[in-house]
């Protein structure tokens, strides 16, 4: 006897596609250098005659050809609504909405390590930061409990007032901002797991206790260096943000480490009302400096989706965040979908330890008080 799928919405809307940061433009030479020397740094082997922006659109078709070549049952395909103006004010402050809002059409330079927007740039944008508001709105009307959001432009990297790395507005803020206001929910969890550190995130509710942020990356200096363990939160919200940075070489041992020593204990302790996770795959061994693979990304998502089932009647969004090889994105992707969709994980060639599982473990340590003082919150 097999068990029923579990319901996975998946968000998607081809209009993704149309953003195009490529930032080759012989009229604008500067841009082209400036990508190039991105690229350079953080992929040191590109051959630049064929490699283009790594935050591309072949991300997705990737990611979506995959998924439909192999259907999963369960998966239903949704299409987000572009987020109105007012939903992303609530993550951004009104003079930047304004300010990639008047891009719309046209081609222009945000930020060094940001690079470029085309013209299909801004209604990307909307409908990525829209479509974790769909999720979770479907989800609160009972649709299904879980959902994954196919985006880019990426989100966690932009805070209030800027574009950065490679996003125009913080995808998965405006969602959690949107939950807390439009649905009343008065606890949000967020787990980052993104490599990099997601300081967009940290920067909108660096004071807000309502929202509580789990982040683990791969330490400072690396892009975009924050993220240290003492940056804890601030006023009201001291204490409600838990980074774990990690060494290069990270891996699944490591992250299931952060799950067990952070993750599961400060949900138990905080009871949150949805869980949100920024997925990024470029902690998979084809793309970066890390070594999780798909499997990882797989037990990692059964574990959140359980943890869910337990604290918070199922509420589950993933959101993608960055990861730039296709074959990395496809495989992680669809191990992550098919877990949503309640396909067991088998773990077994998981290795026990790994170049992060020390790193884990001091930083549960460290957090260990925060962690027990959730267990007071008053509001
Ligand atoms: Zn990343």
């Amino acid at each position: 006897m097999t068990a029923m799928p579990a319901t996975v919405l998946i968000y998607y809307d081809f209009r993704m596609l149309g953003h195009n940061p490529h930032g080759w433009d012989p009229e604008r030479p500067e841009w082209t250098d400036a990508v190039k020397a991105m690229i350079k740094l953080q992929y040191p082997n590109a051959n630049l005659d064929t490699y283009s922006h790594p935050e591309r659109p072949e991300r997705l078709t990737a990611i979506v050809d995959r998924l439909l070549l192999e259907p999963i049952e369960g998966v239903r395909w949704m299409l987000p609504a572009p987020a109105g103006t007012a939903q992303l004010e609530r993550a951004h402050d009104a003079a930047y909405v304004a300010h990639i809002e008047s891009l719309d059409g046209q081609s222009g330079w945000l930020s060094q390590d940001t690079t470029a927007v085309s013209p299909g740039s801004v209604i990307a944008a909307r409908l990525a930061a829209g479509s974790g508001i769909s999720a979770i709105e479907a989800i609160a009307a009972g649709e299904a409990e879980r959902a994954f959001c196919i985006v880019r432009p990426p989100g966690h990297h932009a805070p209030a007032d800027r574009a950065r790395g490679f996003c125009l507005y913080n995808n998965l803020a405006v969602a959690a901002a949107h939950a807390r206001k439009a649905l009343g929910y008065e606890r949000v969890m967020i787990w980052d797991l993104d490599m990099h550190h997601g300081n967009g995130t940290q920067a909108i509710f660096y004071d807000d206790p309502g929202v509580l942020v789990v982040d683990s990356h791969c330490a400072a200096p690396f892009y975009p260096g924050s993220g240290l363990l003492d940056e804890t939160g601030a006023g009201p919200g001291l204490g409600y943000h838990l980074n774990v940075p990690l060494p290069m070489g990270f891996g699944n041992a490591a992250l299931l480490k952060v799950f067990e020593q952070v993750v599961r204990p400060a949900a138990c302790a905080f009871r949150p009302d949805i869980l949100l996770v920024s997925t990024g795959f470029d902690c998979h061994y084809l793309d970066m400096v890390c070594n999780m693979n798909e499997t990882g990304y797989a037990a990692v998502t059964q574990r959140m989706s359980n943890l869910a089932d337990e604290l918070c009647e199922g509420r589950l969004v993933l959101m993608l965040e960055g990861g730039y090889s296709a074959k990395a994105l496809a495989d992680s992707a669809y191990a992550v979908s098919e877990a949503l969709a309640g396909k067991p994980v088998n773990t077994f060639n998981v290795l026990a330890d790994d170049p992060g599982c020390a790193a884990a473990s001091d930083a549960a340590a460290f957090h260990a008080s925060s962690i027990a003082a959730l267990k007071n919150q008053t509001h």
